[in-house]
């Protein structure tokens, strides 16, 4: 039996209230019914019925959806909406197989760090060698049409080296009180290397021995595009790496990568899993609720507001704690914006895949920080910054994004690494 089929009896559960329609960023933007919860539900269910095929429009259907799981917070019959998406898409690749390009990647990148560097480096290249600045000069791209130009637009500077070959792969300090490992996830090891040294920097100011050992991808964009097969294979390998670091937190700084790491203990069903799942903390909650949590002395006077990534609020619950830690930044002040938790249109690939709606989307994102008139906007997931810094840049909007880590990093002197402030930490290359 398939997991769509598994879920099968949650698809009676729905009254059809329509709660779903007034919290769903695609439903506001499109008023389709198909593309709410309610919609795509009756569409599954009259599927398992026999009445419907998977047909290319019902494929098409069940890829437009954010997985933001603001229906599922909304559904008072508690549906697991994202879940029976997942399914219908799971079942959908195993049908009719995933797109060529996709099949690729995940087959042949993902599992692969050699080829996925090789493949980064090639990205850095054509950014930096001239080749992007042609193909902009030239428009040759607008022959696809205005939406393949933003989407090129879209992708944000490549690093040079990837984060995880600038560090060490160990660093520790006279007295740890404990041991944590560093899960970086690809956005920030392949294009933000900066959140990458300041979720270091930040973590080096308490008292941890931190090991940023080889890892792969945390599987979610095969596992939301169908391909369960891959997303386990990567997991596995996640697993077994670090649960032999034996450490006692798992620390992330991606929302998604954080959630799908969370999300092993049932996708692979192992007492290995399970355990490492229990040790995965998004950086936010690992400093607010492991640690007892120093700022620096440098003051930041500036106005930040804050953006839930959907991954990190209704995917872990994590809320609260970036806001505490905001708060504790000397001569920060920090506003609310409205809808904070809606999402910003970034949803994994999807912006990539439906730029023109993505960016809809973001719009209503940018307007409420915006509306805030704040400096920052903090939040907690690289994907959402690339589709932020993205959107404020086509307003020429002077909001500067920033992942946590990096304005928790801000307060402390730039000499005051861990080593030099005398806490005694060290590194080294394992
Ligand atoms: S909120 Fe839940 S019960 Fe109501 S229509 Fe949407 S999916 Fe159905
Ligand atoms: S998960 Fe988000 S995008 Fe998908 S149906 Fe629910 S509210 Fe709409």
């Amino acid at each position: 039996m398939d997991n769509l089929a598994r879920a099968a009896d949650y698809l009676n559960r729905c009254s059809k209230c329509g709660g779903c329609q007034a919290v769903c960023p695609l439903y506001q933007e499109t008023r389709a019914e198909p593309y709410v919860a309610r919609g795509k539900l009756f569409l599954l269910k009259n599927h398992l019925e026999g009445k419907l095929p998977l047909s290319a429009k019902m494929k098409e259907i069940m890829s437009l959806c954010l997985l933001c799981k603001a229906c599922v917070n909304q559904c008072p019959n508690n549906i697991p909406v994202d879940q029976l998406v997942l399914g219908a898409r799971q079942k959908i690749a195993q049908e009719k197989g995933i797109s060529f390009v996709k099949k690729n990647v995940f087959q042949h990148l993902l599992k692969n760090n050699g080829r996925l560097t090789l493949a980064a480096r090639l990205g850095w290249l054509y950014q930096r060698a001239g080749v992007q600045w042609l193909v902009r000069k030239s428009n040759i791209l607008k022959v696809f049409g205005e939406e393949i130009v933003q989407k090129e637009r879209l992708l944000p500077k490549m690093a040079k080296r990837p984060f995880r070959k600038q560090v060490p792969r160990f660093l520790t300090c006279s007295r740890p009180k404990l041991r944590v490992a560093y899960y970086t996830g690809c956005l920030t090891n392949f294009v933000y290397p900066a959140t990458g040294h300041a979720v270091v920097n930040v973590l080096r100011r308490h008292d941890l021995e931190i090991l940023i050992p080889e890892q792969w991808c945390c599987g979610i964009p095969a596992l939301a595009s169908g391909d369960e097969k891959t997303a386990a294979e990567l997991a596995r390998k996640n697993v077994e790496v670090f649960q032999r670091a034996g450490v006692d937190a798992v620390i992330t700084d991606c929302a998604s990568c954080g959630s799908m790491l969370k999300e092993y203990a049932d996708l692979l069903g192992t007492p290995e899993a399970k355990a490492f799942a229990g040790k995965v903390l998004d950086f936010s909650q690992f400093l607010s609720e492991a640690v007892s949590f120093r700022a620096g002395e440098i003051e930041v006077p500036r106005l930040a507001t804050y953006h839930d990534p959907c991954h990190l609020k209704r995917g872990q619950g994590v809320f609260e704690a970036p806001r505490r830690l905001i708060r504790k930044v000397p001569g920060l002040r920090f506003k609310e914006m409205k809808e904070p938790d809606r999402c910003c249109g970034a949803a994994g690939s999807f912006n990539l895949t439906y730029y023109n709606l993505a960016a809809k989307i973001g719009r209503r994102k940018v307007q409420n920080i915006r509306e805030t008139g704040a400096d920052f906007l903090v939040t907690g997931c690289p994907s959402c910054i690339m589709q932020l810094r993205h959107m404020l840049e086509l307003e020429n909007s002077p909001v500067q994004v920033l992942h946590l880590a990096e304005l928790l990093s801000m307060t402390y002197s730039s000499q005051g690494q861990a080593n030099e402030s005398g806490r005694g930490c060290s590194h080294a290359v394992s």
